[in-house]
């Protein structure tokens, strides 16, 4: 078995281990200056690439071409990640449903960059092993939905690596921990790192772990601690020197580092000295423990709500919570610590470096997959539901949210209209009932199928999610056995946000939602019996006498005029009027096709066309 190594792609750091097969323990591999974390930071210049400390001491001189927070744009289409643009300093554009990064005259996509890091990191291994390294584990946030994670799994292809697993990052931190061992438990993962927070709540059983619930904030992390220090003595600064500091750039930068340096002497020091050197005078004062807390007070408090968010989609308490794990390097701050603590009544596992943790249990991983521990399994779930848009935009959910991965599945679905040569598919992930209201993953064209009357082409549509998460959709029209030409193309951008706000969304418009869908229903249903009548009407014509034409007639106008009302009752009744009204000629008519097609179907099979 070739060896395998983990790989926590981070938002702010990243970091590659392995486990000792001596020990049997995950190590962190550092690089030839001994560093353990690798700043996810790329410097384009000219030719040449810098990544991680080189490439940040590029951020203040080359803003344009130093990439950061690249994490933030995997996978993403340009409306998803548009309103936080203006917070980076280099060009994002549109680029057929992704965003690429443009770079004095190049252009680059997010997978590319992070193969960047990816690449660092797998010269560490190599350096560190004395051999090549192909294969790897990478860690990805449990809310990260399938493209972000076939980007992901793209990074590391560019990077010449084989990514074997996807795996969420806070199953990450429970594997490193032992947390399979528990025979049946659950589990709280607290993840503050540099610009993000996320909470998860995890169930394991039998050494199978289960997403219950994820919650966070994209935009809070230990940046913002840093943010509120230099805010404050920026304050502190035009106060004592009159001078402001907030237009020059390398001074901010000073201010920023000095910050963050203070900051994590403050995670160990009760107090500490703060001395940065700027041009025209020398800055020096002592900042205490106490004082930082004042800052960032709030914003640590402001992470428990969604913390109690995570608890009540889980239907559970807190004391319902058996373990919880520190994860991110904000949560060496003993505020942040003390904060947990309470909220969750219990002492966080914070014996290993938090920053560390999620390379570490990807390791662990890694080590499973390569044979070195064989007895346990692993899987993970689907953070959303994953479905097809039906007619009238109803959206049928092939595999439901937590569905433990791998998984299939597979439904069959006609058309709507006589004749239709071509059948749309899209595919839509979210909770809500309506295709609009989720977000629009792929669209693709079943091309090819023979023209035959609506209801009559059987295609089944078939979903598939490999251990990695990624999904694969196929379409084939099974009456003919005619090999389709399918075509999956993915889009973005139909919706923004994350995976707590849909499910949170499905919540508060469940009951709108099943009313516009038994509408869409009920009206689908209308329409189809309608067209069928129409037809047999046209063909059955002399098999009915007069009166039973006008009778059959007159139902037809009840029902369109029914169709065209908001009322779903009245429609529904229209619909079985309809068809009593026509029972007697569907039994004339001797086409067991047409009668099929006459009796009511379920709408929400039909695809839109
Ligand atoms: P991410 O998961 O976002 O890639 P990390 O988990 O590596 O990031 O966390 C990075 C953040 O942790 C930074 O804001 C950094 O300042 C902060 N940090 C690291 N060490 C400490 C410390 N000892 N005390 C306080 N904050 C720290
Ligand atoms: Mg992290």
């Amino acid at each position: 078995m070739s060896r395998i190594v983990g790989i926590d792609l981070g938002t702010t750091n990243s970091l590659v281990a392995y486990v000792d097969d001596k020990t049997g323990q995950p190590r962190v591999i550092s690089d030839r200056d001994g560093q353990r974390l690798l700043p996810s930071i790329v410097s384009f210049a000219g030719e040449g690439v810098l990544v991680g400390a080189a490439a940040r001491r590029q951020l203040v001189r080359r803003p344009q071409s130093t990439v950061y927070s690249i994490k933030r744009l995997m996978g993403r289409g340009y409306e998803d990640v548009k309103g936080e643009l203006r917070y980076f300093p280099f060009k994002v554009l549109p680029s057929e449903g992704i965003v690429k990064i443009q770079i004095g005259s190049r252009e680059v996509t997010p997978p590319e960059v992070s193969a960047i890091v990816l690449r660092s990191l797998k010269e560490r291994a190599e350096a560190h092993f004395g051999e090549p390294i192909e294969k790897v584990v990478v860690t990805v946030p449990a809310y990260f939905d399938d493209s972000q994670r076939q980007a992901t799994k793209d990074a590391g292809r560019i990077a010449g690596l084989d990514v074997v697993r996807i795996l969420n990052e806070p199953t990450a931190a429970a594997l490193a921990y032992g947390l399979q061992r528990l025979h049946e438990g659950v589990v709280a993962v607290y993840d503050l790192g540099g610009g993000t927070f996320d909470i998860s709540i995890l169930r394991v059983k039998d050494g199978v772990f289960e997403v219950l619930a994820t919650n966070g904030n994209t935009h809070l992390g230990g940046d913002d601690f840093d943010r509120a220090i230099v805010r404050w003595l920026l304050d502190e600064i035009r106060g004592g020197h009159g001078a402001d500091l907030s237009p020059d750039p390398e001074a901010m930068q000073e201010l920023r580092l000095a910050a963050e340096a203070a900051k994590v002497r403050l995670s160990t020091d009760e107090r500490t000295p703060l001395t940065i050197p700027f041009d025209a005078f020398t800055y020096s004062r002592e900042i205490t423990r106490g004082d930082l807390e004042g800052l960032i007070g709030q914003l640590v408090d402001s992470t428990l709500l969604p913390c109690r968010m995570a608890l009540a989609d889980a239907g559970l308490a807190p004391a319902d919570i058996d373990e919880v794990v520190l994860v991110g390097g904000s949560t060496r701050v003993p505020l942040v610590r003390r904060r947990v603590h309470e909220l969750f009544g219990k002492t966080p596992h914070s014996q290993l470096n938090p920053d560390e943790v999620v390379a570490l249990g990807a390791a662990v991983q890694a080590h499973i997959l390569a044979g070195g521990i064989t007895n346990m399994l692993l899987l993970d779930v689907t953070p959303l539901s994953l479905g097809i848009e039906t007619l009238g935009g109803i959206v049928s959910v092939l595999i439901p949210r937590n569905t433990t991965i791998p998984t299939n599945a597979r439904e069959m679905f006609t058309t709507s209209v006589d004749g239709q040569r071509v059948v749309d598919m899209h595919v839509v992930q979210g909770e809500r009932e309506l295709a609009k209201d989720c977000r629009s993953l792929a669209r693709f064209e079943l091309s090819g199928v023979d023209p035959m009357p609506a209801g009559m082409p059987k295609i089944e549509v078939v979903f598939l999610i490999d251990a990695n998460g990624i999904l694969q959709v196929t379409a084939t029209e099974l009456r003919t056995g005619k090999a389709a030409a399918i075509e999956v193309r993915p889009t973005y951008g139909l919706a923004e946000g994350d995976v707590d706000r849909m499910v949170e969304e499905s919540f508060t418009y469940a009951e709108a939602d099943v009313e516009a869908r038994l509408l869409i229903e009920a009206r689908n249903e209308a329409d189809t019996v309608i067209t069928h009548v129409e037809r047999a009407l046209r063909q059955g014509e002399a098999l009915v006498g007069a009166e039973e034409q006008q009778t059959i007639g007159a139902a037809l106008d009840a029902l369109r005029r029914a169709r065209a009302t908001e009322d779903r009752e009245l429609i529904r009744e229209a619909t079985t009027a309809m068809n009593r009204a026509t029972e007697h000629l569907a039994e004339l008519m001797m086409d067991a096709a047409l009668k099929a097609a006459l009796a009511s179907r379920r709408a929400d099979q039909v695809l839109e066309k």
